[in-house]
């Protein structure tokens, strides 16, 4: 595709990025190779030399993961993308290849956690990070090739398949969400829903500009007069539910239910945590594509015991 700009972020979520063999295959090929050959000796040392201009050895470029960057700076529009092994290869190969003074940078780099809803099915792990091409292939670039945070092949296929139905994923993932916040912000036994696409959110506004929904996740606080009395209401919620999974991960096609307070937070001070409002009786709720009225009913299974 010549002009990305010209196309819808839809449109580019299915066809952008892709760079076909001379088999013509209409789904993107899985490079599975560590190197690539060359023609001659003259051949090697003119593809090492530009090598991210060629694919030479799959830690620098391979051509799948090639595709799934091409087609993330097309949704970003951004320039230039480079791919991870992870989330948080991405956050570490924009600190180590910029000697950490982000800020000085102001804030020009977008941090993927591909891993996240870029999947969607809860496969992979992918990162990546995307900016301007002197950025990215300037700062970025020989960090990774350097050091090995690199995506697989295998991988960046997964993520090219999960982004053709990226849009329509959040947008119902998205409309679920909002159905539970609303739901459990009348319920009696929940103290507070924290989720933007509700009006009563504080930063309700500011999302409505800056997003086109609320979101997939939400988190809501069960009541309850001391911490351990908290705690064990939301313990009680997540071991009621039959639907839900309960497991860290989000962004997936499922509905994913975590106790931050002991699980993905619990390494933090309880001074932390309360900073974050993260309370002994809050629940978060990765909202899936099941029938929102069969989430509702998972959770109605705890909340009125
Ligand atoms: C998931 C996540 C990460 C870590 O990403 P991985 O792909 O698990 O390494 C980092 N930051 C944020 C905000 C995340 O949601």
């Amino acid at each position: 595709m010549d002009a990305p700009q010209d196309f819808g972020f839809d449109t580019l979520a299915v066809r952008s990025g892709t760079a076909r063999s001379d088999f013509n295959e209409h789904s993107e090929a899985i490079f599975l190779t560590s190197s690539f050959v060359f023609a001659s000796a003259a051949d090697a040392a003119e593809r090492f030399k530009n090598s991210e201009d060629y694919f030479t050895y799959s830690r620098f470029t391979n051509p799948t993961v090639s595709m799934f960057q091409d087609r993330l700076a097309a949704l970003e529009g951004g320039e230039a993308c480079i791919a991870t092994a992870s989330g948080m290869a991405a956050i570490m190969s924009v600190v180590m290849s910029t000697l950490q003074q982000p800020l000085k940078l102001g804030a020009d780099v977008v941090m993927h956690s591909a891993t996240k809803f870029l999947d969607g099915q809860g496969r992979v792990l992918g990162g990546a990070l995307v900016g301007s091409k002197q950025f990215i292939m300037e700062k970025v670039f020989p960090f990774v090739r350097s050091a090995g945070p690199t995506l697989s092949a295998f991988n960046a296929w997964v993520l090219l398949k999960g982004m053709e139905t990226l849009s329509l994923r959040v947008e119902k993932q998205s409309a679920n969400a909002l159905e539970i916040a609303r739901w459990l912000d009348s319920h009696p036994a929940v103290n507070r829903v924290f989720y933007p696409g509700l009006e009563s959110h504080p930063q309700h506004a500011l999302a409505r500009r800056q997003q086109k929904s609320g979101g997939a996740i939400l988190s809501f606080e069960l009541k309850g007069d001391t911490p351990e009395q908290m705690r064990a209401n939301a313990w009680r919620v997540i071991d009621g539910t039959k639907v839900c999974s309960i497991t860290g991960n989000l962004g997936d096609t499922r509905t994913t239910i975590t106790h931050p307070a002991t699980t993905t937070h619990g390494r933090i001070t309880p001074e932390a945590r309360a900073a974050a409002s993260i309370s002994e009786g809050l629940i978060r709720l990765a909202v899936g594509l099941e029938n929102a009225g069969d989430i509702r009913a998972d959770l109605q299974r705890g909340l009125e015991g």
